[in-house]
């Protein structure tokens, strides 16, 4: 999985969120955050300016990460996170370590000490910091827009300001001082709306990698159909409209049968290539109100929207009997395959208070259809 955005940061580190931050220094940002404890502070408090804990944690990630002149990948920006908010201890004092010991943060050094972690980047946790990095923009568009906004007719005012003292009939050195001022003033208020206007600029351009991550995270490459992670989205969904609305819902848990002997015969890749198929096949009943998922290995979840479960069981049968009629070759060494099969279970989603509770019942029926000779849809009972 990866989400690398194409821009480069290398030629200015410093980046225009950041400098808006300690620009917007005043007292309509009080410098009280949370005490951060132990948190890995990349560069100085200089960027503790927002007073909200939430912008402060995305000021230091993203100053991690453009100060070290990483990319802006799922990995590094969880990595990032653990190291700046201190939730994982151990990464963040080795990165301390590193700093301290003016050592440089370079992505081999970042790769290995993240590997040696073990399972500490889980994709819960990958997915809690994206859904967090997300709110936190929000917030920060916002308030961006709301200074940009007050920046702006302030900046219109001393302009009206500064161009009427300076069509007055020369005067005593006072009101030239004054002149001066507002000049000075107007300046410094068009470079904060500049990079105000760059902040805003960033954060557009890191929203749309965390939209891209977010996509990227919830595709099964292989088959390009949603993943197990995005089905269970879904499934969450469907399953509330449909109490509202009272429409029927019905779920199925399909699985290849005798997987294992394509593999064993014809080698992984033609395993590969039947999986694609199989989802190909089921894709083709799918549109907006079926929604087909891989749900891992050579099995895969549908979710018919409006269609009880005797519906869904009739259509999935169809598609079942014209895949079992396709005779399959192996591409690359012109062997037969033979046909593929698979079996299913079907369940109505509603009267399950827990939608998962219906994929186990699905996941049942299917147990059943393969005790009772495979190629073939039972409903759950
Ligand atoms: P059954 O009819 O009972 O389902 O038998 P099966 O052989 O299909 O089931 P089993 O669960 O024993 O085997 C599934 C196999 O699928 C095991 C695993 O090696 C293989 N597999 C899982 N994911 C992939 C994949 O992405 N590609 C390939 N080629 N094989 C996979
Ligand atoms: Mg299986
Ligand atoms: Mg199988």
């Amino acid at each position: 999985m990866h989400m690398e955005t194409s821009q480069n940061h290398t030629a200015e580190p410093a980046s225009g969120l950041l400098n808006w931050l300690r620009f917007s220094r005043g007292p309509q940002f009080p410098d009280e955050g949370e005490d951060l404890g132990e948190e890995f502070v990349s560069e100085s408090d200089e960027t503790n300016v927002s007073g909200d804990p939430r912008v402060e944690l995305l000021n230091r990630v993203g100053d991690f990460l453009l100060d070290n002149l990483l990319a802006i990948s799922a990995e590094n920006l969880t990595a990032a996170h653990s190291i700046c908010s201190g939730s994982d201890p151990q990464l963040a004092q080795k990165a301390r370590c590193r700093a301290r010991s003016k050592q440089p943060i370079t992505q081999e050094w970042l790769d290995s000490v993240v590997s040696g972690q073990g399972e500490a980047t889980t994709n819960e946790q990958y997915h809690d910091m994206m859904d967090r990095l997300e709110t936190d923009l929000e917030a920060f568009a916002e308030t961006t827009k709301g200074a940009y906004c007050s920046s702006a007719a302030y900046g219109a005012h001393l302009a009206r300001h500064a161009s009427e003292l300076v069509n007055l009939p020369p005067a005593d050195t006072l009101v030239a001082e004054i002149a001066n001022l507002t000049k000075t003033m107007l300046e410094r208020t068009r470079r904060v709306e500049e990079e105000m206007r760059r902040s805003e600029t960033e954060a557009a351009g890191l929203r749309r990698s965390l939209a891209a991550a977010r996509h990227d995270a919830e595709l099964d490459h292989l088959t390009q159909l949603p993943n197990r992670r995005a089905f269970e989205g879904i499934l969450a969904k469907q399953s509330e409209e449909a109490k509202k609305t009272g429409c029927p819902l019905s779920l199925a848990f399909c699985d290849i049968d005798h997987f294992k002997r394509v593999n064993d015969l014809h080698g992984h890749g033609a395993g590969d290539r039947v999986i694609r198929a199989v989802a190909d096949a089921l894709s083709r009943t799918s549109g907006d109100t079926c929604h087909v998922a891989r749900h891992g290995g050579e099995e895969f979840v549908m979710l018919f929207v409006g269609l009880t479960a005797v519906e869904a069981k009739q259509k999935l049968d169809g598609v079942r009997e014209r895949l079992a009629r396709r005779n399959f070759v192996n591409r690359e060494t012109k062997q037969p395959i033979g046909s593929i099969t698979f079996s299913g279970g079907v369940v109505d989603v509603i009267g399950f208070t827990d939608p998962r509770d219906a994929l186990a019942a699905a996941d049942g029926a299917l147990y059943h259809a393969k005790g009772a000779g495979r190629n073939r849809i039972l409903l759950a009972s």
